[in-house]
């Protein structure tokens, strides 16, 4: 805390009084702490694939040019490098959006159990390879509500898909849908899968937060789907919140104030 007083002047009377203000310096450290990590963390996550790929380059440089088959492999690794830089620079977009909250809020009524059947469809592929069975519920009563439907999908797909990424083979997910006391929209999206250990649970909606980085990396994560997701849902006065339990299986909760549509009888 730091206090600092200012005297206060009145036309011929000298000093009269005396303000004192207190700064919360520790607030404003903290924040420039965070945005120090976050720079760090930035550099780092755009150098790493950055160090590969010149790696990869001076190989193919030395001589790996003229051998076709491992030229092939060697650009394959390239491409996915470049892909997993282009998803980062995406998501650092859309976080700035977020942060300067640019990126306002436009409500589309919006079919409920469509939106979760169509995310459904948009992993069908992914879901398939690792045969991971999706359930979706919907309570009864719930239909359209009006949301941001591109920020909201976005939100799903970034939960369903760590829900894939971090659940073996065969495993299952569920999609529910309900409606809370409040009558708020609450989404669930749960996983049997690997399940995140207690002690990391606190920083888990941090950016770059990953449990198991190399992991994360090898499953082309960017560290930041969840920070994403919680920007989301905070810009349309929601919650969220992560429960897990190690080898159990994950279970991200999300709720959204409902927007009545126009003209709807309240
Ligand atoms: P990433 O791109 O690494 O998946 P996220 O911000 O989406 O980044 O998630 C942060 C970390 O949280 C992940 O690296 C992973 O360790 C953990 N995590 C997220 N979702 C799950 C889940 N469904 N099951 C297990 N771990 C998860």
């Amino acid at each position: 805390l730091r206090v600092v007083f200012t005297p206060i002047h009145r036309r011929g009377e000298g000093i009269s009084g005396t303000i004192a203000m207190l700064h919360d310096i520790t607030e404003q450290e903290q924040l420039e702490d965070a945005r120090r990590e976050f720079v760090a963390n930035v550099s780092h996550e755009l150098r790493t694939p950055l160090t590969t790929m010149k790696s990869y380059l001076e190989a193919l440089d030395d001589g790996a040019i003229e051998d076709p088959a491992l030229a092939h492999r060697f650009v394959g690794v390239m491409r996915n490098e470049t892909e997993r830089m282009i998803r980062l620079v995406n998501d650092l977009l859309h976080l700035s959006r977020l942060d300067s909250r640019k990126a306002l809020i436009s409500r589309v009524p919006t079919h409920v159990p469509d939106m979760l059947e169509e995310v459904a469809d948009r992993f069908s592929f992914q879901l398939d390879q690792k045969e991971i069975s999706i359930e979706i519920e919907v309570a009864s009563g719930i239909q359209e509500v009006m949301l941001d439907r591109d920020q909201i999908d976005q939100v799903l797909d970034n939960l369903v898909s760590n829900a894939i990424k971090y659940t073996p083979e065969e495993g299952s997910i569920a999609i529910r849908a309900r409606k809370t006391e409040k009558e708020w929209l609450e989404i669930v999206v749960q996983d049997n899968g690997i399940g995140i250990p207690r002690k990391d649970l606190a920083r888990i909606f941090d950016r770059f937060y990953r449990v198991d980085k190399a992991r994360s990396r090898n499953m082309g994560g960017t560290g930041l789907g969840l920070s994403i997701a919680r920007e989301i849902v905070k810009a349309h006065g929601g919650t969220i919140s992560l429960d897990s339990e190690l080898n159990q299986g994950t279970r991200v909760t999300f709720a959204l104030p409902v927007h009545r549509m126009e003209g709807e009888a309240v």
